[in-house]
């Protein structure tokens, strides 16, 4: 059968499926999207051409993919579809062309609503009367996954409607995406703590809104933009898209910039136009084209949907994908912080979208195998907004033989000590504490914002001042002097004079900064201050047995090793004594008051809670304004329940106290404070 459309069709219908199960189930596609797009438009022609060749389970007939995860699964009201494609305007044109051949000039009179697609992953959001009720993904269109805990996480959801919203249940459709600065940060905080990276913001989303914990999702920095609204019992009063996006605004739910109405496709065109090439490059977040919706609902409904999968009425105006092809020079490893070795491309300079890209990220060394990228490959690069270069996969066909299979080099590429790679990890380390490349990093790290936020100590400076003999480790920078600085190049009296005062300002940073500073694996941000808020001082800590540091609530066991292991070592024990000597401080200031979210309100927690600890649960409260009592009574706001809460739960539901869970208590400090 080989050749064969038959078996043709098979294979596309297979290699179709396996990237739906990689995008949306495990939110790790391997495939390039426009790749995608192109095999799926081979099946779906070569299904045309043979219609006995078309079977219910091809991805041309269905949405998604079916839902995988251990979460709950809910049935939407009205299916959720997914939208056919035009890549230009002839193939709008052609579209147009066939809706009017199936309901006439009724079409053309309706007119356009064109709005952004969002690059993001779809939810569905049930309101009842008003108020949030239930969150879910769109699934395989008809059955998601529940997340409505997530949901409630993102700040931009309106956990109730504002003036003017029906009565009755009514699901509202929209996408969750994450900016691409918050994007960049969140990667960049990430690959500082030596976890793996989010290919692209769009991953990252539908990553974090499928977690098995809220609170997780609550770190991530989701947003949401709403663009439709199923309601099949109720007689919603509009008549056209354009309507609908008006009522959502005026309800409180986000809704895309940029739309607008079109009386006819050649002002599509022009919209798609300025949309790809000028509005594009302002937006602080990803999309992959335009959505153009015949306005009226009336004439929508006439058009209906095609193969139960995508509604005639609407199309996807995509782009040209930022795909270009190119040379892979080289792949060079460059030494993290934590001894971390991560591969990076060299490529032959090439322009996408406007920008010349040179250095491609690798992300580790399975990466690299998985993908069988070999040096001297042609292979295709993405670059999409703002987001870091990403290489996606070797162009085989262009293979002549002379490429070369890459492996990671046994040996740290700047101290040469023997790399280790621990089992289960992706990353393999150059454990050498005092490797060159290591205490470079690392200084960058202690410098940094999150850290001791020492302003005006740049990377180059950094390098500069190692490169002199001046500074080894963090404890050489606070003996600095603006004379020594005034030799090195590129320092005048005041900006030598200015860096000594900022180094000077760190030494008094709390300890939870100088914990995460200080580079210890697996400390991140939020560690450290669960840390430094338990121990109270630096040698508290020190002196803390795995186990104990084990038990503080958010902390676990990986994270109490990592530490224990750190303050047993030492040269980490040699730094910390020379900090001392400086003057640095080692303690933590008790939490102040920051907010006045929670002025007024007498709160109980109970039971255990994903992250935090009762103490950190409890700071949090008082931090702000808040005040924690141990009982319930009618007196109670609310009660704060985590897993395995008993009587104080059964009390607070007695007397109809509002129960929350974490996620909601973050939210509300969050949200009140802003
Ligand atoms: P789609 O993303 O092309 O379009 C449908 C979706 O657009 C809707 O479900 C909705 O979530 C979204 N959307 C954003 N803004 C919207 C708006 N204003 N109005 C209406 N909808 C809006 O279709 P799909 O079925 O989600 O996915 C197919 C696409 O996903 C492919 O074209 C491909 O790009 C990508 N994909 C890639 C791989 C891969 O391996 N790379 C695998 C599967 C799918």
């Amino acid at each position: 059968m080989s050749g064969t459309p038959a078996a043709r069709a098979a294979e596309l219908r297979d290699a179709l499926t396996r990237a739906s199960h990689e995008y949306y189930v495990l939110d790790s596609p391997r495939l390039a999207d426009a790749e995608y797009d192109r095999l799926f438009r081979e099946l779906q022609r070569i299904e045309e051409e043979h219609p006995e060749l078309r079977t219910p389970d091809s991805p041309t007939q269905r949405v998604g993919a079916a839902p995988a995860s251990q979460l709950e699964k809910y049935e939407h009201l009205v299916p959720m579809l997914s939208l056919g494609n035009a890549f230009d305007d002839d193939e709008l044109h052609a579209w147009e062309t066939r809706l009017v051949r199936l309901a006439g000039d009724d079409v053309v009179r309706s007119g356009y609503t064109t709005e952004l697609k969002i690059d993001g992953a779809a939810v569905s959001l049930t309101y009842r009367d008003g108020v949030l009720v239930n969150g879910a993904t769109r699934g395989n269109g008809s059955i998601g996954e529940v997340v409505t805990s997530n949901i409630r996480t993102v700040r931009d959801v309106p956990l109730r409607l504002g003036k003017g919203a029906p009565a009755g249940t009514m699901e509202i459709r929209g996408e969750i995406y994450i900016p691409f600065s918050a994007f960049e940060e969140m990667n960049a905080a990430r690959a500082r703590e030596g976890d793996s990276l989010f290919a692209n913001p769009r991953n990252a989303a539908s990553g974090s809104l499928r977690q098995l914990d809220p609170a997780v999702t609550a770190s991530r920095p989701l947003r949401f933009f709403g663009y439709a609204v199923a309601a099949p019992e109720t007689q919603l009063p509009f008549q056209t898209q354009w309507e609908v996006l008006d009522a959502l605004e005026s309800w409180g739910v986000p809704v895309a910039p940029h739309r607008k109405r079109c009386r006819t496709i050649a002002e599509v065109f022009t919209w798609a136009h300025k949309l790809e090439h000028e509005l594009r490059s302002s937006l602080d977040f990803a999309i992959d084209g335009g959505v153009v919706k015949v306005d009226s609902f009336r004439v929508q409904e006439e058009l209906g949907v095609v193969g139960g999968r995508e509604p005639r009425w609407a199309i996807a105006r995509k782009f040209a994908p930022d795909i270009a092809e190119t040379t892979l020079l080289a792949i060079e490893v460059n030494v993290g912080r934590t001894g971390a070795l991560n591969p990076y491309a060299v490529l032959e300079p090439v322009e996408i979208s406007g920008a010349i890209v040179k250095l491609a990220t690798l992300h580790n060394e399975d990466f690299v195998t998985q993908r069988d990228l070999r040096v001297g490959d042609r292979v295709q690069v993405k670059r999409a907004g703002e987001v870091i270069p990403q290489v996606i996969a070797p162009v085989t066909t262009a293979r002549t033989g002379a490429e070369r299979p890459w492996s990671m080099p046994a040996r740290c590429p700047r101290c040469n000590t023997p790399a280790i790679r621990e089992e289960g990890e992706a990353l393999s380390y150059c454990p050498n504490v005092a490797c060159p490349g290591r205490r470079l990093e690392g200084l960058v790290h202690f410098a940094s914002r999150g850290a001791m936020d020492i302003r005006g100590l740049s990377y180059a400076r950094i390098e500069q001042l190692i490169d002199a003999g001046l500074v080894r480790d963090a404890a050489d920078l606070y003996s600095l002097t603006p004379e020594q600085l005034l030799e090195l190049e590129g320092y005048a009296a005041k900006s030598a004079g200015t860096l000594v005062k900022a180094i000077d300002a760190s030494r008094s940073q709390p300890l939870s900064r100088l914990l995460y500073g200080l580079g210890i694996r697996h400390v991140g941000e939020s560690a450290a201050q669960l840390l430094a808020r338990h121990f109270g001082d630096l040698d508290s800590l020190a002196a803390a047995e795995a186990d104990e540091i084990s038990r503080i609530r958010g902390v676990g066991a990986v994270i109490a090793q990592a530490v224990s292991d750190f303050f047993a070592d030492p040269s980490a024990r040699e730094e910390i004594e020379k900090l001392r000597a400086a003057g640095v401080n080692f303690t933590e200031p008790r939490p102040q008051v920051t907010g006045t979210a929670l002025a007024g309100k007498t709160v109980v927690v109970t039971g255990t809670l994903p992250t935090l600890s009762r103490k950190a649960a409890t700071d949090l409260i008082e931090a702000h304004g808040g005040r924690v009592t141990s009982s319930v009574s009618k007196a109670t706001s609310f009660v704060v329940a985590g897993e395995e809460a008993g009587g104080k739960l059964d009390r607070a539901r007695a007397l109809g106290v509002e129960i929350v869970d974490e996620a909601e208590l973050l939210r509300r400090v969050a949200a009140g404070d802003s």
